[in-house]
């Protein structure tokens, strides 16, 4: 393998901001009378946000949601999660892009995100690591994951082969669309979810966190590329 670029997903990867998400999906879909528990909210985690309501709203109501209430569900579950404080980082996170870095490999942000303001976040807490170019986020992707739309995208921008890359992920559905892309997937299992709700959608190895990551990375990367 040659070893070109790392791609990083954002939430609970960079960020520890699932628990904010989960909640926040968790009470607004009681809100709604649907119930999505906090740890279903992790399965669904990737998905866009008209995905996971409708998947909830046929199961529960037997019906789906129209496209003006997907979007007010949606409105309000952003409501619900920016009332949390800014999600911190990851602890690793830091630790491991500067490991990265110093290997001389591209940082590539890949996140169903759509915050405005993604890249000066990601600026402020990991100075010099990425650049507007070098990211797919919501604005970007017409499918997202589990499709692996995200990731090829990310490939072309890169300019790298699926086999000159990595892929970071916490989450079950974005390790489906990293191994669908064909790019090796690493998984990193920082929420609350078995490991085997990763490794069985494909993930080539798994670390219990972002730290044990960086602790390992280069031991890691040296037997990647070997
Ligand atoms: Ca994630």
């Amino acid at each position: 393998m040659k070893l070109k670029a790392v791609f990083f997903d954002m939430d609970g990867v960079l960020f520890n901001s699932m628990p904010y998400h989960a909640e926040a999906w968790h009470q607004v879909m009681k809100q709604y009378g649907m119930n999505l528990s906090r740890e279903e909210a992790y399965m669904h985690e990737g998905r866009t946000g008209a995905g996971t309501i409708n998947i909830v709203s046929l199961r529960d109501r037997g019906y789906e949601a129209t496209p003006a209430e997907i979007e007010e569900i949606y409105a309000e579950k952003s409501r619900l999660f920016n009332l949390n404080p800014p999600a911190e980082p990851m602890p690793g996170a830091l630790d491991l892009l500067q490991q990265v870095k110093a290997d001389g490999l591209m940082r590539v942000i890949v996140t169903g995100s759509g915050q405005r303001s993604l890249l000066d976040r990601l600026n402020h807490h990991f100075p010099d690591m990425f650049t507007r170019e070098l990211m797919v986020t919501a604005f970007d992707v017409k499918l997202g994951k589990p499709n692996p739309e995200p990731y090829l995208m990310a490939l072309q921008k890169a300019g790298v082969a699926p086999d000159e890359a990595i892929v970071i992920e916490n989450a079950p559905l974005g390790v489906r669309a990293s191994v669908a892309a064909g790019i090796f997937t690493v998984a990193v299992n920082t929420g609350p979810l078995p490991e085997s709700a990763l490794l069985d959608e494909g993930a080539n190895i798994l670390f219990p966190s972002m730290q044990a990551l960086a602790d390992e990375w280069r031991m890691f990367v040296d037997t990647l590329i070997r």
